[in-house]
């Protein structure tokens, strides 16, 4: 059987953990693996950064950061993970859905405008599969709009876009470490604050509304309630489980990028003849394997190849129901301009098992029964 995604790990998570608990003997957060992290991702980003408890909750903090009241609009793919929204719905803002490329999925920067109007507070650009939206543009939208970027870097730690990590290009990013990503530490994420003025407030806001970050530097004698804020410290444990994997990042970047190059590679001639679609990198772009997937003809084709591959103990899976479709999407939100791609390609979609414990032979397996189902389907 190949599962579909195994969390990463290596072999040093276990001693930190044990370390945190018998040696430290902290457990709370903001100790010194959570410290670590922290400067490991600071050191490769250049922003500021905070370890959250998810990429939901380092998205709800910038949507405080960036005041979205009720009553304001955000701008955002409608093919993306639920928290995209949920985290500004929370805050009473209206989301304004716009549709993706077909070529990378991710948000079409040049229907973005249309989508604008004097409510508009923020644009919130998903980096699906690790590969950047197209920033320059969306930037400049912004800039002339008067309005934040916020990236959805779940999925994009280690990609970059223009030789910039995702994440660090808008005013604000988040990366999830939730264990279906390509780092992780079960549940957790971080919040990337690219703009020096939200710095002090983002500890604040993490901190329960507490200056408390600010007593433990020794700035303050006593800390206090001054703002609103809510628990978004993950606990050591957590933490220790990540460092190591940071310790080794290049070596897991490149270890999946191999894996997808040989699905690629496996697959170029089913895409040459016109059976199935493979994901493209835009030039600007670099990837970090977070996911490979194929498009099949139509969805009836697609749940056929799921069950070819499941009776050969092959787990794939299709992805995100568009949110403008769902129930409580179509309660807070609205889908701006015609639906070419969002439904339609989203449902030929379907991801092949990629994690960093895969084998190439594995890999090698799958591209073969793919091969194999449209060899005796034609
Ligand atoms: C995984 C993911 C999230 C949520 O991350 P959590 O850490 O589980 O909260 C949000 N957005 C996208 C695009 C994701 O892939």
């Amino acid at each position: 059987m190949i599962c579909f995604n195994e969390p990463t790990y290596v072999e040093k998570g276990i001693g930190y953990i044990t370390e945190a608990i018998l040696k430290n003997r902290r457990l709370n957060g903001d100790g010194v693996f959570t410290e670590r992290c922290t400067k490991w991702f600071e050191e490769r980003t250049g922003s500021k950064v905070l370890l959250t408890t998810s990429c939901t909750h380092a998205l709800e903090m910038t949507a405080m950061l960036a005041e979205i009241q009720p009553g304001d609009e955000v701008i955002m793919p409608s093919f993306t993970f639920v928290s995209t929204a949920d985290a500004f719905v929370l805050r009473g803002a209206r989301i304004k859905f716009v549709d993706i490329r077909k070529d990378t999925m991710n948000i079409d920067e040049n229907l973005i405008e249309s989508a604008i109007t004097d409510r508009t507070k923020a644009i919130v650009p998903v980096h699906y599969a690790g590969v950047g939206c197209e920033m320059d543009t969306i930037l400049d939208i912004a800039r002339r709009n008067h309005c934040f970027v916020i990236e959805d870097a779940a999925q994009g730690m280690m990609g970059s876009y223009k030789g910039k990590y995702l994440g660090t290009i808008g005013d604000m990013g988040a990366y999830s470490f939730h264990e279906t990503k390509n780092y992780t530490m079960g549940e957790g994420g971080l919040v990337l604050v690219n703009r020096k003025e939200y710095m002090h407030r983002s500890e604040i806001i993490r901190e329960k509304g507490t200056n408390r970050a600010q007593f433990f530097r020794g700035e303050i004698d006593k800390y206090s309630w001054v703002d609103v804020g809510s628990s978004y410290l993950p606990s050591e444990m957590n933490a220790a489980y990540l460092l190591p994997q940071l310790e080794i990042a290049d070596e897991i970047n490149s270890k999946r990028l191999k894996l997808w190059e040989l699905y690629y590679d496996g697959l170029k001639e089913l895409e040459r003849e016109g059976k199935i679609e493979l994901p493209y990198i835009p030039k600007e772009c670099s990837h970090n394997g977070h996911m490979f997937y194929i498009k099949a003809k139509d969805l009836e084709e697609r749940t056929e190849l799921i069950q070819y591959l499941k009776e050969y103990g092959i787990k794939a899976v299709f992805h995100y129901i568009p949110l403008h479709s769902s129930i409580a999407g179509r309660k807070y939100g609205e889908f701006v301009g015609e639906d070419r791609n969002t439904t339609k390609e989203s449902e030929r979609l379907l991801r092949l098992p990629m994690f960093y414990a895969l084998g190439e032979e594995e890999v090698e397996y799958v591209v073969g029964k793919v091969k194999e189902f449209y060899s005796r389907r034609r």
